[in-house]
């Protein structure tokens, strides 16, 4: 399957909910979700009856999407999740959540986690000091990420840094600004992962 390439903010439209793809615009009036909360094309604003099984598919689509994963991908991590010991729904959000893209976007390195795999794929992005360009790529705890000497001074980078410094970093992770540097120090538990996405939907939906 190919990468999407249309308009990202018609997938939030699709799902119908914020699935915060384009950074700092999806935190201001700009975001176009905020102006046509309704699905896109002809029939977006029609009330259809949503069926147990089309809520079962969004609630895949949206975690595939607000994590950019493709199916074969997230198909291997449910079946990673379905084989621990942990509720299945629960190990599949630390699975994904462990990724290293999605870590560089937590940690306030990247504006979005599509900047994050960008900056991974290009290879700005060390692990317990040893380049990694698998964006994928999943991190155990104790973990170090750091960025490359080069891509500290780019642009996106600093602004990603300057909106990240007032906020909280995620409780899983530790990050220092000044070092360019951050850990991955535990797995995230269930409740601390801001998704507002019914996960026992997709458990469903696979183990049909
Ligand atoms: Fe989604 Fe962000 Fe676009 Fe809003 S701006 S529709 S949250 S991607």
């Amino acid at each position: 399957m190919a990468r999407y390439t249309g308009s990202v903010c018609r997938l939030c439209r699709r799902e119908g909910m914020k699935l915060f793809l384009k950074g700092d615009k999806c935190y201001t009036p700009k975001c176009p979700f905020e102006k046509r909360p309704y699905a896109p094309g002809q029939h977006g604003r029609d009330r259809m009856k949503v069926t147990h099984y089309a809520k079962q598919l969004r609630s895949k689509q949206a975690m595939k999407r607000t994590y950019g994963i493709f199916e074969k991908q997230f198909r291997k991590y449910f079946s990673k999740a379905v084989k621990a010991k942990e509720v299945t729904g629960t190990m599949l959000i630390k699975i994904v959540e462990s990724r290293l893209d999605n870590t560089v976007y937590r940690l306030g390195f990247a504006l979005s986690r599509a900047h994050a795999r960008q900056m991974v794929n290009h290879g700005h992005v060390f692990v317990n000091g040893r380049r990694v360009n698998i964006p994928s790529y999943e991190l155990k705890p104790g973990d170090t990420i750091e960025l490359e000497e080069k891509i500290r001074s780019n642009s996106d980078v600093k602004q990603a840094i300057e909106i990240s410094s007032s906020k909280n970093v995620a409780p899983w992770l530790e990050v220092n600004y000044d070092l360019f540097k951050g850990s991955f120090v535990r797995m995230p538990e269930r409740e601390e992962v801001d998704l507002p996405i019914e996960v026992q939907d997709i458990v469903e939906l696979y183990s049909k």
